[in-house]
């Protein structure tokens, strides 16, 4: 492989090919003037649709190749290829509430508010061809949970916006069973030819190189060899699990930490890796009748079978006014871990927590970049028993969604899910694949933040961090169209 430049440097080196990565690269070479390198420690798959592994593509199913680890707990789940997570994930789009912009906004200043990053959500939206679910992908589930979600008095909501708890249908990125992810989208082929734009593939980054306070490039392992690029501002781009570990092998983060795992402390933050927030959720498992196991079937057959295509945003007692902490998603089809015999599907309805106050966290198990950090998630583990509490609301309302469906399946365990005792409750949990809050945004007078309002690492010039890591919580949405949105606007910051 010829690689180009790597001896005179570049003006901005993003590191993480992910979704935020992939808009950061193609919105700032947009500036012939201005030479960016993306490095990603995945393969590159280039712009041909045709070029793309089939499992990637199709998506009715979430693949489990091109990812950091196989056979692994599932809330460690996330892609390693160009174009990340938006490769291996459900393509469905939400935003969340006023709620969180608020929570937002005063963490980083004004450009969170809603009304500021709407132009940057329009932007993605556009960018990705997020459209909304058509009428021919609704399952006989999805087309029931619709009308009994209207029943029960949920209003019809859009939920590619902030507003209202109610009922609706995704945006997708996803045309015809086509995952369309964010490589496709933002490294199309106009942009990968623009040539002030590098794209590093199979480029693992080991960490920073800091020279008194400045960050001045990266070491990486290109090809099993070690290279150093150099760059005007790196802008870290690795993800949730991925970016604090970035920032941990450079000595920036916990001192305590760091000395345990024997780096030597550049920046003492004791926010990196801390604050973990992921959204768990709990499945009500329903016994399906045959009939509608032979409509699933049938939609299986000719490959329009999608196991989720409706969702309701839903509030529990905890809520504030006019926001959400619940989505309750019915899902119909194959099961998503483990096979059923032909002919049998699996229905039930699950219900997340969207608005979780317990916190995980991501550290080093050792200086080695191939080394999978310690992740813990910490679902439901606040000491006062909040995330349990709404939890339980959540699968209250799941369970009278149920109920109102009942004609197409009735209930498969004895025990309602709601009534079980906290440690089988505990056992049940499983995760939406959300995870923010590692590289928290906030002041610098917070210990706990990590970054400004513009991605800047508080103490350290020449470095940004872009990704879902500085959202210091998650919004009440998946968090996908979020990120591109944010890393649209974090982009213009850059550009200024
Ligand atoms: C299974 C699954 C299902 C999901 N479903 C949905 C959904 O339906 N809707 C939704 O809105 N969201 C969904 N998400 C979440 C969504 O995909 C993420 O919020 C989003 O991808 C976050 O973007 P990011 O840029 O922060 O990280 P990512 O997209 O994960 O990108 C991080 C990139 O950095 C690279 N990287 C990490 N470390 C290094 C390193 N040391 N060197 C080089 N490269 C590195 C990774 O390989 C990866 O390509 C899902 C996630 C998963 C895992």
């Amino acid at each position: 492989m010829t690689i180009p430049s790597l001896a005179s440097g570049y003006d901005v080196v993003i590191l993480g090919g992910g979704v935020a990565g992939c808009v950061l690269a193609a919105r700032l070479s947009e500036d012939p003037g201005r030479t960016v390198c993306l490095v990603e420690a995945g393969p590159d798959y280039g712009a041909r649709q045709e070029d793309w592994p089939g499992k990637i593509l199709d998506s009715r199913a979430l693949p489990r190749e091109d990812v950091w680890e196989r056979h692994t707990e599932s809330y460690r789940i996330r892609a390693r290829v160009l174009g990340g997570s938006s490769c291996v994930n459900g393509a469905w789009n939400t935003w969340g509430s006023h709620a969180d912009h608020a929570e937002w906004t005063r963490a980083g200043g004004d450009r969170w508010s809603a009304g500021a990053l709407e132009p940057y959500r329009l932007r993605a939206v556009e960018r990705m061809g997020l459209r909304t679910v058509p009428d021919s992908e609704l399952s006989a589930w999805a087309s029931a949970a619709l009308v009994a979600a209207r029943e029960l008095g949920y209003p019809e909501v859009d939920m590619g916006t902030p507003g209202r708890p109610g009922h609706g249908r995704p945006l997708l990125n996803s045309v015809d069973g086509l995952r369309w992810n964010a490589a496709f989208a933002y490294l199309d082929p106009a942009t990968r030819s623009r040539p002030n734009l590098t794209i590093l593939a199979g480029a693992l980054v080991d960490r920073l190189s800091l020279r008194g306070g400045r960050v001045t490039g990266a070491h990486v392992v290109l090809d099993g060899r070690p290279v150093t690029l150099t760059a005007g501002t790196c802008v870290l781009a690795s993800g949730t699990f991925g970016s604090p570990a970035v920032l941990l092998r450079s000595g920036i983060g916990p001192a305590a930490h760091l000395e345990r795992t024997g780096i030597r402390c550049a920046a003492d933050l004791p926010g990196v890796g801390a604050n973990l927030s992921d959204q768990p959720g709990v499945f009500v498992p329903l016994s399906p009748t045959d009939g509608l196991n032979r409509a699933l079937a049938a939609k299986e057959a000719v490959g329009e079978l999608y196991v989720s295509r409706m969702l309701i945003r839903a509030a529990s007692e905890f809520c504030p006014d006019g926001a959400w902490d619940l989505h309750l998603l019915p899902t119909a089809g194959p099961p998503l871990f483990g096979s059923l015999p032909p002919g049998q599907c699996e229905a039930g309805v699950s219900a997340f927590l969207m608005k979780p106050v317990s916190r995980g966290h991501v550290r080093l198990r050792s200086a080695d970049p191939e080394e999978p950090p310690e992740i813990a998630p910490a679902f439901l583990s606040d000491p006062a028993g909040r995330d349990l509490a709404v939890v339980r609301s959540g699968l209250r309302k799941a369970e009278e969604l149920a109920t109102a469906m009942k004609p197409l399946a009735g209930p498969a365990d004895s025990v309602p899910a709601h009534t079980l005792p906290d440690d089988r409750l505990r056992a049940r949990v499983g995760t939406y694949w959300h995870p923010v809050g590692t590289c928290a945004m906030g002041p610098a007078d917070d210990p706990r933040s990590v970054v400004d309002g513009q991605g800047a690492v508080h103490g350290v010039a020449g470095l940004r961090v872009a990704d879902a890591s500085i959202l210091p919580t998650v919004p009440a949405a998946n968090t996908q169209l979020p990120v591109l949105a944010v890393a649209e606007m974090l982009a213009d910051t850059l550009r200024a």
